[in-house]
């Protein structure tokens, strides 16, 4: 029998707004002490495995609490078990830039609660989106065929550069399918170089064309030349061999920025040939890093030769003020992306999808949901302005050109590799073993962060170097200048 009148409501402590004002004002002032004092602490925590979990209850609070312990807690369990990322000494892996402006916008992007899977669902998040895409197009310099508003290209932000990789892997296994159905999945192969991120052979793993991280045959790692950049001769003489082996090649990824040196490979050379060898089948470039410099024109010889090819991404996450997760991904074939991973159950159908006149961003990437991250780069560029991000790259740039040239002066260090932009990677003349102690004695003190690569050596064999990634946001000539002075007294300290 239906009850005359509503179920009763159960008490749900959600927050008043005279409260919410009120703790939002606390959050933003605990964020920007954290921000603005983040120097006074350690890059480095000192916590041991295990040590921040058992700080916490293990049982959760079955009373509403309140947040004010929250923020005793940040203080005491969570600030000295983080890795401060935005510490100005932090020169690890590459940056992963927070600023305010990105902060504010992930204020409001919470606040509205948008989900952005159809163009129905939020037409301001599919439209500010494609809107910021070509902001950004256009402020890197991509060709007008990467743009929205061209026949058939078009942008939208994925969570990292990973996944830009398996959306463009997926749509070039759909395109090389398509165009001889007889293909025998088994016989795909990616081609890459051995200097490429782990994350194509990981797309190429989920994508089930490798089975494994190290199967030689669904991964086909190109040579590099000395400059660690792939070398176009390897690859032709690679697909020469290989198509006669029965392998056909699906993708090409270029890497524009790699992981350990930021080599470039010759975009231009490389799909010049493998046009000429393999014709249509899929060029994807991954400038998760580096791509940030192409807003300052004097860094886009980098990217010669980006309009031969199908797609390409980099992350505002890492080096341009940009909250993670912001990964930009750009093609010349929307439609060959959105036919290769549309799908449309009855209960996502809806008039303006049926009608062809709108974007549905679902249709471009794994996930179905998707946040308004597009508020970020609104945010970040308004704020800032391009001039800005310029300055922003410059100074960086500037920085490491400085640091560099102290090492190339210096007696017992040695410049490993090509800078190309804000990564200065230097070893001891005494060898691996020197090089090795002088990163731990540096590191050992918690309060600079560095990182090492392994480049191939010029004489064979390889190199261990040290890495110095330049890019917090917070981070000043006078603090390279101090990071000069550690690295020289580490030198010594090593002989
Ligand atoms: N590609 C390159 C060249 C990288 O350097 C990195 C990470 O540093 C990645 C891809 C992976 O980035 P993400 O975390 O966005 O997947």
């Amino acid at each position: 029998m239906p009850k005359d009148s509503p179920p009763e409501e159960l008490p749900v402590p959600h927050m008043a707004g005279g409260e919410f004002r009120e703790l939002a004002a606390r959050a933003a002032a605990w964020v920007d002490d954290y921000l603005s004092g983040v120097e006074a602490h350690p890059v480095q925590h000192a916590r041991t495995p295990g040590q921040t979990e058992a700080m916490l209850p293990v049982a959760p609070p079955e009373m509403p609490e309140g947040l004010d312990r929250i923020f005793e807690e940040l203080d005491r369990v969570v600030a000295p078990a983080l890795t401060n990322w935005q510490h100005p000494m932090f020169f690890g892996y590459f940056p992963c830039n927070t600023s305010h402006p990105a902060i504010l916008a992930e204020l409001v992007i919470a606040g509205l609660g948008q989900q952005g899977m159809l163009w129905s669902t939020s037409p301001a998040c599919t439209e500010v989106e494609t809107r910021m895409l070509d902001w950004m197009g256009r402020a890197i310099g991509l060709p007008a065929a990467f743009l929205s508003d061209s026949a058939c290209g078009g942008g939208c932000i994925q969570g990292t550069a990973s996944e830009s990789a398996l959306v463009a892997l997926v749509a070039a296994r759909d395109r090389a399918l398509r165009a001889n159905p007889e293909t025998d999945p088994r016989s795909l192969g990616v081609y890459t170089s051995t200097q490429a991120h782990s994350s194509i052979a990981k797309a190429a793993m989920v994508a089930g064309i490798a089975r494994h991280a190290h199967d030689e045959k669904g991964v086909r790692l190109v040579p590099v030349d000395e400059r660690c950049q792939m070398d176009p001769g390897a690859l032709g003489a690679m697909l020469d061999a290989d198509l006669a082996a029965g392998i056909t090649p699906v993708m090409l990824s270029l890497t524009l920025g790699t992981t350990a040196s930021t080599a470039v490979d010759p975009i231009d050379a490389c799909t010049r040939i493998w046009r000429e060898k393999v014709g249509d089948p899929w060029v994807h470039v991954d400038a998760a890093h580096s791509g940030a410099t192409l807003v300052c024109p004097e860094y886009r010889w980098q990217a010669k030769g980006i309009e031969l090819t199908d797609s390409f991404c980099f992350n505002p996450h890492k080096w341009l003020l940009t909250t993670f997760d912001c990964d930009l991904f750009w093609t010349r074939d929307r439609e060959g992306l959105v036919r290769s991973l549309s799908i449309t159950p009855e209960y996502l159908r809806n008039e303006a999808t049926d009608s062809g006149a709108v974007t549905d961003y679902r249709d471009w990437q794994i996930p179905l949901g998707r946040r308004f991250r597009a508020l970020k780069l609104w945010f970040v560029m308004r704020h800032y302005g391009l001039e800005g991000l310029r300055n922003h790259i410059r100074n960086h740039c500037a920085q490491a050109e400085w640091l560099e040239s102290k090492i190339d002066a210096h007696p017992t260090l040695r410049a490993a590799a090509e800078r190309t932009s804000n990564l200065v990677c230097f070893d001891h003349a005494s060898g691996e073993a020197a090089t090795r102690a002088m990163l731990a004695a540096l590191n050992d003190r918690r309060d600079v962060f560095l990182t090492h690569a392994v480049l191939p050596a010029a004489e064979g064999g390889s190199r261990f170097v040290i890495r110095v990634a330049i890019g917090a946001l917070t981070t000043e000539p006078r603090h390279i200048e101090a990071l000069w002075r550690l690295i020289e007294r580490a030198a010594e300290s090593v002989g």
